[in-house]
């Protein structure tokens, strides 16, 4: 285990049995019908690459990079650093793939851009769901895990950059997060 990590919360095994489920529940939804994994940058890299392999029917694979900002529903904006072309996506029925469910901010502008821009339909699925942080309402169509209110990192998930390419997803310890950025250590 990688000293910064205080606690495992879902090993490697967990993680993906997690996904065989999943992957099955997508392929159940989407048998018989063309539709493209929109995989939101980068957190969800590698839970969409284990997902995406386990599908076995035909998908095409899109990415998304966008972060939310501003409290409340309506206020924040969504800021884009990078979307798919116009062609992935009008007519589209999308399957938008994140790392974690949180406030929901995200997810939620996500799928109305992705409607305003002219998908057909748009699911969502993520690894991770922190329900009782939630500000918005939105629930996953599809999820892998429920987790406690908890930072995590780790199988995707990042603390400052970092951690991204932990294989199983844990809790940091607490000096790691609380530490002083300017303290020379
Ligand atoms: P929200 O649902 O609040 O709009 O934002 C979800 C995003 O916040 C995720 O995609 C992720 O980048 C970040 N996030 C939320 N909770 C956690 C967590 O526990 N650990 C990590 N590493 N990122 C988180
Ligand atoms: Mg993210």
């Amino acid at each position: 285990m990688h000293e910064d990590v205080e606690r495992i919360l879902l090993t490697e095994a967990q993680i993906q049995a997690g996904i065989d489920r999943v992957a099955r529940e997508v392929t159940a939804v989407y048998r018989g019908q063309a539709f493209t994994v929109v995989s939101v940058l980068k957190g969800s890299c590698v839970f969409a690459s284990d997902l995406i392999r386990r599908i076995p029917i035909p998908l095409e694979l899109a990415f998304v990079s966008a972060s939310s900002y501003g409290e409340g529903v309506e206020s924040g904006r969504l800021e884009v650093n990078f979307f798919p072309a116009e062609s992935e996506i009008q007519g589209r029925d999308l399957l938008l793939v994140d790392d974690i469910l949180d406030t929901g901010r995200t997810l939620s502008r996500l799928v109305d851009e992705m409607r305003r821009r002219g998908a057909r339909s748009v699911r969502t699925c993520v690894f991770l769901d922190k329900p009782a942080r939630r500000a918005t309402p939105l629930s996953a169509d599809f999820r892998a895990f429920e987790v406690d209110n908890l930072f995590v990192v780790g199988y995707g998930l990042d603390f400052a950059g970092h951690y991204r390419n932990l294989p199983y997803v844990g809790a940091l310890k607490r000096e790691c997060y609380e530490r002083p950025r300017s303290a020379a250590r």
